[in-house]
């Protein structure tokens, strides 16, 4: 004996509804055939990009300092946050002094520049990247690197200080030396100043990450929780 197959059923029960349905709208005094009257689609909801990130001091930070490291990278968080239109944040972080083992690495604990630049990224042999930034890196250092690693992922055409044309207002343009966090957002091709570039969001962002939108309203950060290990 054959059992009942239930999905059938359902199949069949949905598209009886579904042809009564047209045929009572066909008659119906309140069928409304103005189509132009359809609100637009929903902008579907974010798919936020959690990062799991170490964060390294290569000295020995006092607690002051680890507490301050830590604001700092609340800070980062909802910055990343706000500059990725509610896209991307820093979920759980791991800061531990006198190592260096983590992805994103503060070479220094008083200095605004890492140690070989003002801050750099790099790909490792075998996929990844590392960070480094001085202690008292402004916002942008931050913004900047992340983009290269995490929200353009570009190593190369990402550098908007290498086009010639009128200084954007990206992060992805150099670090203008001075007091202040910088240029904390990534340009878009309303306000990219490069004649070559759609803008970062439309030329990089969205090529690499297809199930953003831009714009959107960021709304507030999520928890960036930093877990402290300091070293005596
Ligand atoms: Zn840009
Ligand atoms: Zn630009």
């Amino acid at each position: 004996m054959r059992k009942r197959d239930p999905l059938r059923t359902f199949l069949l029960g949905t598209a009886l509804v579904a042809l009564i349905l047209s045929a009572a709208g066909g008659c119906s005094l309140f069928n409304d055939d103005d189509d132009d009257s359809k609100p637009p689609p929903p902008v579907p909801p974010a798919v936020p990009v959690a990062l799991d990130v170490k964060w390294s001091v290569k000295d020995n930070a006092s607690g002051a300092q680890m507490l301050a490291f830590k604001a700092r990278i609340e800070a980062a968080s909802a910055q990343l946050w706000n500059a990725t239109s509610g896209q991307m944040y820093l979920r759980n972080v791991q800061l531990e002094d006198q190592d260096q083992s983590g992805k994103v690495i503060l070479d220094n604990l008083t200095q605004q520049d890492g140690d070989l630049a003002f801050a750099y990224t790099y790909q490792l042999t075998g996929g990844g990247w590392e960070i480094h930034m001085g202690g008292l890196y402004p916002m942008q250092a931050f913004i900047h690197e992340v983009g290269h690693a995490e929200v353009l992922q570009d190593w190369t055409v990402a550098e908007e200080y290498d086009l010639p044309g009128p200084t954007c207002i990206c992060a992805m343009e150099a670090y203008i030396t001075g007091s202040g966090d910088g240029k904390v957002i990534y340009c878009d091709s309303g306000n990219c100043t490069k004649s070559q570039r759609s803008g970062c969001w439309q030329a990089l962002i969205l090529q690499m990450h297809s199930n953003w939108t831009y714009p959107r309203t960021a709304g507030a950060a999520p928890a960036c929780t930093v877990t402290i290990t300091d070293h005596p």
